[in-house]
């Protein structure tokens, strides 16, 4: 249920008015927006009555929210959400993140040398997967401890901002210096791990699963904000769907739509979507122009001989390219 007061709403009303929800374990989630003050209430708001609450001299409406989600919802937050991710490093709200790097770490110098190859081509951040969630066992499953090591040394001899995924909550100490903690689409319902997120407070780079609606998504966001988190990005990545010429399918469409639904910032992800890097620079334009506040590509020094996703893999010099073109589109985003 959200509640919107008049502009010039009497302090002391409202505070009878929280006590009130209070008593009924109702907690209110305040939004102050431009011109007008959200209140959300989260709990079990069936015995509330709603006419009651309407002829409050405070009170301008009161609407009932139908979806599941609520703390993730546009109608409890109009406004959309901008996260800060490093001083100068921002997305949502009209301000694009690109992150960049290989699918793994694989050594020092791999990383680092992508990593100032993508800087300088203009990414705000970079990727490399340390703990890799990879379908076949006997796969190399990354360099795990020792690839924490090199992405800090990297975020560090570099000076740009880190995202890697985590696969375990018994590995959150490894995170310290993380700047955004990715949650792989495998993992997007692993709800113990998503509570442990949403009670620290690194921003959090959500992926869909591969099967997932977006409202599936949208509980699992609301896992971790319920916990105390509010600072989660989605990230559309394909989903599974009856076309093998691609790796998944690219749902660009989840851009507009979960912008309507939600105040959260959108990535695209076109590299896992497409498996394909002939594709990438393409789908990365079309997920800008359709209004996506990031993106995530992976790139690689020598896509043939990476030890993870070389396919799909665009080489620092493609990276760059793109960059430039990605810049170009900017301007025709398209936002409601
Ligand atoms: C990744 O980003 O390397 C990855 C494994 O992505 P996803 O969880 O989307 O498959
Ligand atoms: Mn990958």
């Amino acid at each position: 249920m959200v509640v919107i007061l008049k502009s010039n709403y009497d302090k002391e009303q409202l505070d009878r008015l929280t006590e009130w929800l209070a008593d009924m374990n109702v907690e209110p989630h305040f939004t102050y927006g431009a011109n007008q003050t959200i209140m959300g209430l989260v709990g079990d708001t069936s015995k509330i009555d709603i006419d009651m609450l309407h002829a409050l001299d405070i009170v301008e409406d009161v609407k009932r929210i139908a979806e599941p989600f609520k703390k993730a919802n546009r109608k409890f937050h109009p406004e959309d959400t901008v996260i800060e991710i490093a001083p100068g490093v921002k997305i949502g709200g009209g301000n694009l993140m690109v992150m960049a790097g290989p699918c793994s770490i694989e050594s020092e110098e791999q990383l680092c040398g992508i990593a100032e190859a993508v800087k300088k081509s203009g990414a705000n951040v970079l990727r490399g997967g340390a703990f890799k969630p990879r379908t076949s066992p006997y796969a190399f499953q990354g360099m795990r401890e020792d690839g924490m090591k090199l992405l800090i040394k990297a975020k560090k001899k570099v000076g740009i901002p880190v995202v890697t995924e985590i696969m375990d909550y018994q590995h959150l100490p490894l995170f310290e210096d993380v700047d955004i903690i990715q949650v792989g689409a495998r993992n997007m319902q692993n709800f113990e791990l998503l509570k442990h997120l949403g009670r620290q407070d690194k921003p959090i780079l959500l992926k869909r699963g591969l099967s997932n609606t977006l409202e599936e998504l949208l509980m699992s966001a609301e896992y971790i904000m319920s916990e105390g988190n509010e600072k989660v990005i989605l990230c559309e990545r394909g989903i599974r769907t009856f076309e093998t010429a691609t790796r998944n399918t690219l749902d660009i469409s989840a851009v507009p739509m979960l912008h309507s639904m939600t105040h959260l910032p959108v990535v695209i992800d076109p590299s896992h979507a497409t498996g394909k890097s002939m594709a990438v620079p393409s789908m990365s334009l079309a997920g800008v122009v359709a209004g996506a506040d990031g993106l995530i590509i992976e790139v690689h020094n020598n896509p043939a001989k990476a030890l993870c996703d070389g396919a799909q893999s665009l080489t620092p010099e493609q990276f760059d390219d793109l960059s430039k073109r990605i810049s170009e589109v900017k301007k025709f985003a398209y936002r409601k």
